[in-house]
């Protein structure tokens, strides 16, 4: 069984213990930090975690911080995550037979670590009963996929990928697009975007490390290509102060002129 984990400086010393305990009931353990008892922010850690858990379908987590409720915000974030903050076995069973968790999330200070153990055991131990339960959670994946899809069909980018707004495709394989951008900034101007729906370079974590990895080789075969031998510039604005206008990341190719640095 394959268990991601993470936790604040909060949560820390409970993590160790469980990083141990999991090891020795044979578990795969992969952790996400912190590293210390120095301060950490559970964002950080809790969402590399839970990522990481709905990366593998099947697997589960744990997080920690000091009475669970920052961890429980940010991993129930996560597409595909159903985190169940519990303090005791009960309610730890619960979440596993009826809510199919697959994140747990504990607070060290709202038990001795013997007491958080034992709800670990009986987390691990349920299993998800499906039938009238199995209904109840499709509703909320179902709520997750209306919430995309929302912001989806709000997007012009994700139209383009869709083939319901034209744009003139300079290249194309199973996860990213290039088209030209619509108002030239240089003699060559496209845009390189994953397809899937992706706000800002913030939104980004480490799933995404080999996606914009293909985005810049995307981005080099394009140049090659239009023949920018001489050189060209990659540019990726995050957000209002950069001028981000397109909520859907995207990398700008520009070319065929000198460029001026600094850009304004
Ligand atoms: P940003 O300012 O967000 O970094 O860049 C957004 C870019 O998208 C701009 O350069 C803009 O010209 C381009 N753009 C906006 N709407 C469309 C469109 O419908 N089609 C194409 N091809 N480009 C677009
Ligand atoms: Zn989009």
């Amino acid at each position: 069984m394959r268990i991601d984990i993470g936790s604040d400086h909060r949560g820390y010393d409970l993590k160790c213990r469980i990083v141990r305990h999991l090891g020795e009931r044979g578990c795969e353990v992969i952790d996400h930090g912190c590293d210390s008892a120095q301060s950490a922010d559970y964002p950080d850690h809790g969402l590399a975690a839970a990522r990481a858990v709905a990366e593998h379908p099947g697997s589960l987590g744990i997080v920690i911080c000091s009475n669970g409720i920052g961890m429980s915000m940010v991993a129930n974030k996560v597409r595909g995550i159903r985190a169940a903050l519990c303090v005791n076995e009960a309610m730890a069973s619960q979440s596993r037979r009826h809510n199919d968790a697959n994140v747990l999330v504990l607070g060290a200070d709202n038990a001795s670590v013997d007491d958080n153990l034992k709800v670990l055991n009986a987390w691990l131990e349920a299993s998800f009963e499906g039938g009238r339960h199995a209904r109840r959670v499709a509703k909320i994946t179902e709520a997750e996929g209306q919430r995309r899809r929302s912001m989806e069909s709000d997007c012009i980018f994700c139209k383009i990928v869709a083939g319901e707004i034209p744009a003139e495709k300079v290249f194309e394989d199973d996860e990213i697009v290039g088209f030209k951008d619509i108002n030239p900034a240089a003699p060559f101007h496209a845009l390189l975007i994953p397809k899937t729906h992706i706000e800002t370079l913030n939104d980004l974590g480490p799933e995404h490390v080999d996606l914009m990895g293909r985005i810049v080789l995307a981005a080099q075969k394009v140049a090659a290509e239009e023949g920018l031998e001489t050189g060209y510039r990659l540019v990726a604005n995050c957000l209002r102060d950069a001028g981000q206008e397109v909520f859907h990341i995207h990398v700008h190719l520009l070319g065929g002129r000198r460029l001026t640095w600094p850009p304004g």
